[in-house]
């Protein structure tokens, strides 16, 4: 499954497994970015707010 990175554009690979609502770290600029949404194959990321809270939805 790919995803875009919203910080640098970037070609993100994302596992199999990933779900919607997961975070996830860019490769190339070590961003946070959350799963937004996951359709035909493709995820749709969104930098994750820099909380330290438990994402546990
Ligand atoms: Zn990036």
């Amino acid at each position: 499954m790919k995803g875009t990175c919203t910080v640098c554009d970037a070609s993100v690979t994302l596992p199999k497994d990933t779900e919607e609502s997961e975070i996830i770290s860019c490769s190339d600029c070590k961003s946070r970015l959350v799963v937004q949404k996951i359709s035909n194959g493709k995820a749709t990321l969104e930098k994750a707010p820099v909380v330290e809270e438990d994402w546990g939805q």
